[in-house]
């Protein structure tokens, strides 16, 4: 069976339901959707737990994906000149942020950096609980006068909403699921987010990802069978990359039902392998004129339910080689959603996969 097929036959039993916004919008705005499930906007606060790269060398600084930023792609927030701050630190410095600018008062807790699976099961279960642990001290510093009792400190119902967990699809197994799953049981909102980025082998070897198509079909059956949420990054725009290929690409993510995808463009990140490359005269970007239609295109073909965390990638303009000016991500929004309309679509509008009933 090809690498779809056995997509579609393990992604068939997702019961992710949309949430209605369809009123609003004709994208499935994960943002929205968690709006409509806690009743406030829920921020992503993401940290760098310490993990490594086991595609990278021990100390981070080298090898890798050919893409990947030196600093293992942290929040914008989070990033210093000089060495990794604690958790707490990080922690407190995202909750002041949030709460300060946005009054906000709902959280993930999101292992961003790096592979955040990358270490025993036993050695997870003490860096996830360490962080909540941390949340829930630098939360109740700063709020002193908010009591949350403490059975409610793994529950939803709290502050805390949940965890999400960045990592490689090769650096996922059935343990490391349970361990999340567990999280999930307390009653946490506990989503993994897998590397993908493209369905096309020769792809995933040419930007050095160092894994196959078929493992990422393995790791997200893995999380499905552990009821999982599972958010999926594709890139779009790769060297090399056909069009017609960065659709099947959102036709392969469809068939796996995956409940979240968070699109990023491609851009040569200074440090990266890619950097060296452009300089070299190996590779080039494609236009950011060329994404609304695209966009729309692998929109079109993901189910109505899935979530959309973002739709380009989230760099400072001196981080990158900007061959192009990249676009603005609320113009870039507005431009896929005018592009739906000018259709008279919407997303999920050519999903063929077995819809939930
Ligand atoms: S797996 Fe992730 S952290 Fe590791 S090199 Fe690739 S993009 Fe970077």
């Amino acid at each position: 069976m090809n690498n779809h097929k056995v997509a579609k036959e393990r992604g068939r039993a997702a019961v992710h339901m949309p949430c209605d916004q369809k009123k609003t919008s004709r994208i499935n705005w994960q943002s929205q959707c968690l709006k409509a499930r806690y009743g406030e906007h829920v921020w992503r606060l993401g940290i760098d737990a310490g993990f490594t790269c086991p595609h990278r060398s021990p100390d981070r600084q080298e090898g890798g994906c050919r893409f990947c930023a030196p600093d293992g792609n942290i929040s914008a927030y989070q990033k210093t000149k000089t060495s990794v701050p604690t958790i707490a630190q990080q922690i407190e410095r995202a909750l002041i942020f949030t709460q300060r600018r946005y009054h906000a008062n709902a959280f993930f807790l999101y292992f961003q950096a790096y592979t955040c699976t990358n270490a025993s099961t036993e050695k997870l279960a003490q860096i996830y609980g360490n962080a909540i642990d941390v949340f829930w001290q630098t939360y109740e510093k700063l709020n002193p006068t908010h009591h949350i009792p403490p059975e409610l400190h793994t529950s939803s119902k709290g502050p805390l909403k949940g965890i999400i967990v960045s990592t490689r699809p090769d650096c996922f197994d059935q343990e490391k699921a349970k361990l999340l799953a567990a999280y999930m049981e307390q009653g946490m909102e506990v989503w993994v987010e897998l590397g993908l980025q493209s369905a096309h082998d020769q792809t995933l070897s040419f930007i050095r990802r160092n894994h196959g198509v078929n493992v990422f079909v393995d790791a997200m059956d893995i999380a499905q069978r552990n009821h999982l949420k599972r958010t999926v990054h594709l890139m779009l725009g790769l060297p090399g990359e056909s069009r017609a290929m960065m659709i099947e690409t959102a036709r392969l993510v469809a068939n796996t039902g995956a409940e979240g995808v968070k699109f990023h463009d491609f851009r040569i990140v200074k440090g990266s392998a890619f950097a060296r490359g452009f300089l070299a005269g190996e590779i080039t970007a494609m236009h950011p004129s060329r994404l609304p239609s695209l966009l729309a295109d692998c929109l079109e073909v993901l189910p109505p339910s899935t979530e959309i965390v973002r739709l380009s990638a989230d760099f400072r303009p001196e981080e990158s080689i900007n061959i192009h000016q990249p676009m603005d991500k609320h113009i870039l929004a507005r431009l896929v959603e005018a592009e739906l309309a000018r259709r008279d679509s919407f997303q999920g509008r050519m999903f063929t996969g077995r819809r939930p009933t």
